[in-house]
Order: structure tokens, then sequence, then C-alpha cells
């Protein structure tokens, strides 16, 4: 007999993707879930109702895709990382889905705006900057991919700071992301685990006779789960992002409550609850605070123990292959500790020898190396490691024992060999050096661009490259096209998608069928004039929002990013004073207009960072309001840089500002959302700058100032910066009239320190690439003069930017390191039947 399949009336209402059924679901999401008539509905209760509607269908996906990873029994991806800089969900979902152009129609139907709703979504800025950013571009491509994947984190209460601009200075709030709720999270209460801290080892032999440390900690957390889905492009494979937020041990509340000591298990509570208050600010800086190592500890423990109960519990395997059904991918040392924790917990709770135990940890885990600053290196001091991880300490210390004698018996009489590459750093204060760690205890090490990775191998992890050259490898970073492209600049996707097709947005490579283009007056006038609507609308909201007026057909010169000396944003200053001073001494002269657009936050406790804003704000304000100027240089500084108001940036962008000293910037990946957009680079050869001028050509990219080896040179030599101000007048001039307060009239001296650091130390060499900066930014106002052959090369770019595309980062990393099977995820056809006639138990 043949079953009979039940007549469909019309899709469901939680699944189904027409018109009509997605209206339907969202005006029973505004009734039932915000509990509104539409007459009385706000703004927040439209978009609620709108995510509510699209988080239905990422959850549908999402429970298939852990079906087939679980039936398939495939290697999965853990991506541990303190910072996931998600950006708002709703848009990049629409994308995901195919849903965006529907949904606009749909809200078009009940006269409502989508950008409008949109806009109401309170990101999650819970990263600093391009750390975080690209464990978002991940995911969202390895979802893409169908590469079983779980990213693990820390849901902070209170992300990155929202920055406002008062008189010119930087004035961090408190980012209440939560306040309003967040629709895309599921906590999972039941799959909680106990995280402990604190206390003392306690050894001894067990009632087989073996050896046992047994670790009586002093302080016990609970980490909660918070389950976000991921959704790819055009995919059903869907993902979860899994962040852990500190509540309270309710049993360890319990016994004070008995003990009637009311207060101190409420000080118990607020004590815990801390650990995940609050996101670090601080972008390439080391925070050497307690709290901070306790943040790394508590994500990772709690994420180890999900790993093992997905592994034993779920999966049903044996322990000793952890490593063939997981790779642990550790970005930056943040997650480092991971190491002596996975450790601990086979040797300690699960029993294993202490080899057999060493052979599965090194085997699971991999690490990406972020920088090479000295500042920014992690080290912990011992006193705080033992203090408050006193077990993990003692297995720091036999790893790094083990590991030294590995070093001995390679490298004989290598006394100084030793020393440098000891986890332990002893010089003085005793520290744990946790890139040292987590190479040693990494079966696969990686640095984000060729440049970065052949410093790493040559100088700051040598040793260990000479030890282990297998386990070194590139994977130069990339960004997703699909919230960088295709959500954040609508026009040029859909002239791309006209001409091409929309074969690039799963495959960047397929950009290149563009070049066929360049020849093509028609086309390059389009191009043009995408450009120009992306610029329209960038000057509409600098001018509804600072009230500043734009010249749209001027460059638009874009300079947005984390504010940090090495980035070198003052340098772009002292170009700007130094037009300032060309136009004055030469008013008549015809002149290229140039709108200075500048972005990004200072860490709060980075003097010199806050100086900087202070100082573009200060230049902005003279050159906004000098009428010799009129319109021909305009100075913006937009606040509160986050991925909400970077994505009308980098589709605006002419020109790209990437001049941070060489040897400084490990990739960078702005860099690539602008070059993606069409703008052309002026910058250094630094980071992915190299690669990026090598894919679209020099001829279409604005290189200047001095090399690595050059920096190198110029520093052994002995560097004297007061040299080039002494021979250089037109720098020379610029610096006397920062120093001596035209641009701080009030406070003349402000700027001063400013000043004289660059005349003093001059750490990132400013004043020596200034004239050849200069220079270069002449030649870029020649060529923009040209517009037809601007076009050209703009279209270049972005015919040519395949390669940054995360996922081929993401196909590298899974090719070399993870070697994961992708699983092609089915969506049975939504049957009524299923759901009424299951049987629960
Ligand atoms: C991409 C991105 C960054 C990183 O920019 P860099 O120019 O590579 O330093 C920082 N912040 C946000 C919001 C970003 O989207």
């Amino acid at each position: 007999m043949p079953s009979v399949k039940p007549v469909i009336q019309h899709e469901d209402d939680r699944t189904g993707l027409d018109l009509e059924t997605l209206k339907r679901a969202f005006l029973d999401n505004l009734f039932f879930l915000q509990g509104r008539y539409p007459a009385a509905a706000t703004k927040n209760d439209l978009y609620m109702a709108l995510a509510y509607t699209i988080r239905d269908r990422c959850i549908h996906r999402w429970l298939y895709s852990q079906n087939a990873y679980l039936d398939s029994d495939a290697k999965v991806v853990g991506y541990l990382s303190a910072e996931f800089l998600m950006g708002p969900h709703l848009g990049n979902n629409l994308i995901n889905l195919g849903l965006f152009e529907k949904i606009e129609e749909a809200m078009e139907d009940f006269g409502l705006d989508l950008k409008e709703i949109l806009d109401q979504e309170e990101e999650p800025g819970l990263g600093n900057g391009g750390l975080g950013r690209l464990a978002a571009c991940y995911l969202d491509s390895m979802v893409t991919q169908n590469i079983p994947a779980v990213g693990y984190g820390i849901r902070y209460e209170f992300g990155i700071f929202d920055q406002e601009i008062k008189n010119g200075w930087q004035v961090e709030i408190t980012d209440r992301w939560l306040k309003y709720g967040n629709p895309w999270e599921l906590p999972r209460i039941e799959a909680a685990v106990e995280v402990k801290f604190g206390g003392y080892t306690d050894k001894g032999f067990d009632e087989n006779n073996h050896y046992h440390v047994n670790w009586i900690p002093s302080e016990v957390v609970q980490a909660v789960p918070y389950d976000t889905p991921i959704l790819g492009y055009q995919t059903n494979n869907a993902s979860i992002l899994r962040l852990w937020k500190a509540e309270a041990c309710e049993s360890f509340d319990f016994q004070r409550f008995n003990m009637g000591n009311y207060f101190g298990a409420v000080d118990d509570k607020v004590r815990s609850e801390n650990i995940t208050k609050v996101l670090y600010p601080n972008d390439s800086q080391m925070a050497g605070k307690e709290l901070r190592l306790k943040q790394q500890y508590f994500f990772v423990s709690a994420t180890l123990q999900d790993v093992l109960r997905y592994h034993l519990t779920l999966r049903k395997h044996p322990i000793g292959l952890l490593a063939e059904k997981i790779t642990l991918q550790l970005n930056d040392t943040h997650p480092a500790i991971a190491v002596p924790e996975l450790m601990r917990l086979l040797v300690d709770v699960h029993a294993m020898t202490w080899d057999d135990a060493w052979d599965v940890t090194k085997n699971t885990f991999a690490y990406t190396n972020h920088t090479l600053l000295p500042e920014a290196l992690e080290k912990w001091p011992m006193e705080m490691m033992g203090r408050l991880l006193p077990r993990h300490l003692e297995i720091i210390l036999e790893i790094n024992y083990h590991f030294l004698e590995e070093v001995k018996a390679r490298f004989p009489g290598d006394i100084d060999r030793l020393s440098r590459m000891s986890i332990i750093d002893d010089h003085g204060e005793k520290y744990i050096r946790m890139a040292n760690l987590a190479t040693v205890g990494s079966y696969a090490v990686n640095g984000v661009a060729a440049l970065h990775t052949e410093l790493l191998t040559s100088k700051v992890l040598h040793d260990f490259y000479e030890m282990w050259p297998e386990k070194f490898s590139n994977k130069t970073n990339g960004v997703t096209p699909r919230r960088w492209v295709v959500l954040n600049n609508r026009k040029l996707t859909r002239l791309i998608t006209d001409k091409i097709g929309d074969g690039w947005i799963k495959d960047l490579s397929q950009l290149k069928k563009l070049e066929l283009f360049v020849g093509d007056k028609k086309v390059l006038n389009s191009w043009k004039e995408a450009k120009l609507a992306a610029k329209k609308e960038l000057a509409s909201y600098i001018q509804d929002h600072l009230n500043i007026r734009v010249d749209v057909n001027s460059i638009f010169d874009i300079q947005v990013k984390r504010i940090h000396e090495y980035k070198r944003q003052h340098l772009n200053v002292l170009h700007i004073v130094t037009l300032y001073n060309r136009i004055k001494e030469n008013p008549g002269k015809k002149f290229v207009p140039r709108t200075f657009i500048f972005g990004g936050k200072a860490a709060p406790g980075y003097f010199m960072a806050k100086m900087m804003i202070k100082l573009i704000n200060a230049v902005g304000e003279v050159v906004n309001n000098d009428p010799v100027i009129k319109d021909r240089i305009k100075v913006v500084f937009l606040p509160d840089f986050n991925v909400t108001n970077s994505q009308r940036v980098y589709p605006a962008a002419d020109l790209s500002e990437q001049i941070s000293m060489a040897g400084k910037e490990a990739s960078g990946t702005g860099n690539m959302k602008f070059t993606m957009n069409g703008a052309l680079t002026i910058g250094t050869l630094d980071g992915a700058n190299v690669e990026i001028r090598e894919e679209v050509g020099k001829e279409n990219f604005f290189i200047f100032g001095l090399t690595v080896e050059e920096v190198q040179e110029l520093k052994n030599n002995g560097y004297n910066p007061r040299s080039y101000y002494e021979e250089n007048a037109e720098l020379r001039k610029c610096l006397d009239m920062i120093s001596s307060g035209y641009f701080s009239r009030d406070e003349p001296g402000l700027f001063k320190p400013l000043v004289d650091a660059l005349l003093y130390h001059d750490d990132y060499l400013l004043l020596a690439d200034y004239q050849s900066y200069i220079e270069c930014q002449d030649r870029v106002s020649e060529a923009y003069k040209d517009q037809e052959v601007w076009q050209k090369m703009s279209m270049l770019n972005t015919a040519r930017s395949g390669k940054f595309s995360s996922d081929r980062s993401i196909q590298d990393y899974n090719d070399d390191i993870w070697k994961c099977k992708r699983i092609n995820v089915s969506l049975p056809e939504y049957n009524p039947h299923d759901r009424t006639n299951i049987k629960l138990k």
C-alpha cells in the first residue's frame, strides 16, 4: 500500500519562504510574541517581529544540520575566540536566506521601510576590531562551505563601549546591547557547566595506587551557554555561536543561605557574574588584569567540558579518539589556557597517562598568531597563575619540563635557546609566555598574511620554526563578501550580478570576469554611478549627524580602524595640514578636492591615541571653517565606528588608507573590504597590503614608504627624526603649527606631547615616511583627474579581489589544518503529520 501523503494547504508559517507566508508569520509574531496590534507597534516591535520570523528559518536549518553532523560522525571544528564582532544579524540572515528583496517587498506592502527596521538592531559588539571581526567572517564562511563548526566565546554583558565625541575628545559610553532583549539567542540553562578557580592541589595515590592530583578550588562559577544560529549563504547548513555567561553557582549560594549569610551569598553572585560583565577594550595591547585571565579560563574550561560531553556522551567515542573527531582553533593566545586545561581533564579527570594525554592534546589544537607587537604578546605573572589556577601552573611547568628536555636533545649545549624557547620567562619576575605555550601545545601554527608569517618564522617564533618547520604555515586573512559587498553595497552587487551572474557571491574568484568590461564605457559609467550613489548616502549621513557638508565629487579619502600610533592616523593628519598650507599659500591654484574621513575607537587608557582623535577633530575644526579653503578640503571624524556604521563607509571610499609602519600590521582586513568595494589603496608594504598589491597589479595600487628591511636598517643605524624635521620645510611647518597651538588656540600647548613624541622618538617613523607619503598622495590627486582611468583602476581592484574572500581562507585552513569533510544538509519538505504524530517519550 502506498502511504498517503497529507495534503499541505499552505506553507508552514515557521519555515515557509513565500511572500504571503512571511507576511502572515510577521503579523503573527507581532501579535503573539510582542503582544501588539499593528497600529500600536513601535519600531522595536516591528524589528523584533521580523527577527523572530527570520529566526524560525534559522532554527529550522540548524536543527537539521545538528542531526546531519551527528549522523555523519564527521570531524568538527571548534573556533575558540575571546571576541566575535558579529555585527547586526537580521540583514545578514536575509542575505544568506536569499530573502532580502522579498522581505523588502513584504515590508513595503505593510507601508514599512526595511532599512528603518534593520537600523533598529543593536549590534553585538563583542570584539575590539579586526581579530573579532575575523572570527565572525570565518563563521560565515565555514557554514557556507558546509564545514561542521561551532564558534565558542564569551557573552559579555557590555561589549565594546559606544564612542561619543565631545569637544573633539572621545567619551566612552557603556554598551548596553542587551537592553531590549536579544531575539537571536537561545539560553541553554540545562547545558550549564561549572568552572572552578583558586584553592590548592592535593597529591596522593588513589585506591589503585596510581598517583593522582586533586584540585580543591576556592570558587565555583556556573557557565551558561547562549546559542545563536549562524546561517551560510545558499546552503541548508547552519551552525551555532555558543557564548558563555557567568552566573553564581546555586549549590554554593545555598550553603551560605543555610548558614544565614544572606549578604555573603549575594556577594558571591555579584563576584561570579562579574567574570563576563565587560569586554576589555584594548586592541593590540595585552591587559594584564586578573579578571581578564579569569575570563579566558572561564570560557575555555566551559568549552572543553562541552566538547568532551559531545565527544563522549553524545557521540560515544573513546577519549583517545578526540583529536580525530575535533580540531580546536585558537584565535590568538586568548584561549591558550586550553592546552593545560585539556591536559588536566585528560589526566586528572579521565585518568589518562601523561604521555597519552599529551599526544591527544597536541593533536587537537591549532594556533593562529595575530601579532608581532611585543606589547600585545600575552604573558601572565606566574604568581597570578598559581593563585588563580594552581593545578594549571603545575601542568604548565610539567609541559615545559618535557618540552625543554626535547629541546636539549635536539640542540645540545644551546643554553640561550632554552631560555628563549622556555614557556617560562624568568628574567626577573616570572611570567608564562602564552605564545610559547600555544605553539608547543598545537599541531599547527599559522600567521595571517604572507609577510606576517615570514616575520613570525624568521623572528618571533624562529626557534620553534627551526624545531618544527612542518607545524608552520600561512593563512592569509579574508572577509566575507556576503556582508562586506552583497549586504552593504546593494547597487554594486546588482551591477556586478547584471554583468557576470551571481556565482561570484560564493566563489569570489569569478569577479575576474569583470575584467572583460574595463574597456566598456557604459559599464565604467555605471561603475562610477554606483560609487557616487554610495558617496551620496554617506554624505547625507554626515550632513544629518555631524552637520558637515561634503562635496560628493571630491576624493573620499578614508581611514577607519582602531586608533593606534602604529596605524599612523597622525601621518594622515600631516598630509591634511600640508594640503591646507599649500592652498593657503596659493589660493588661486587648481586643486583636486578631498574629503578626509576618519573613524575608530581609542583604548580608554591609551593617552596618545585619544590625543590623535582630538587632533583630527581640531584640524577639522580649522580646515572646515576656513573661508580660503572653501570646499576643497573637509575633515570628518565619524563617531562610534562599529560594524553597523562601517557598512556605510567601505562602499563610499575612493581611497583606502592603509599606512601602518611596515612590519607592524599583521594582516589587516579593512584593507580587503575597501578593495572589494572598488577603492584604490594608498599603503605601505605591510600585512596583506603586499598581497593586495600583487593581486590588483602594482599599477592599480599607490605604494609608499619604507619596507620592513629598510625600517630595520634605519633603526639599527640610529634613527634621528629631528634631521627630517630640519631638512623638510613643509614637514617642519606642519609640526610647528600643531605644536604651537594653531589648531588649539584655547590651549596652545595641547598637542606638544604628540609632536614631541615624533621629534624625540618617533617609534613608528612618521617623519621618515612623510615625504614619500606626500608625493604618493600627489600622484593620487593627479590620477583622480582622469576619471575614466580611475574608474578602470577601481573596477580592476574589485575584479582582482577574489583572493581576499574568507571562503578562500577557510578552504586553506580546511585543506591544510582541519581536514574536515563537508556535510550536505537536506531540509525535508515540511510535513505537519511529522509534528503531530511524534511520540516524545
Ligand atoms: C574590518 C574591521 C576592523 C579591522 O580594520 P583594520 O583596518 O584591518 O584594522 C575594525 N573594526 C571594524 C568594525 C571592522 O569592520
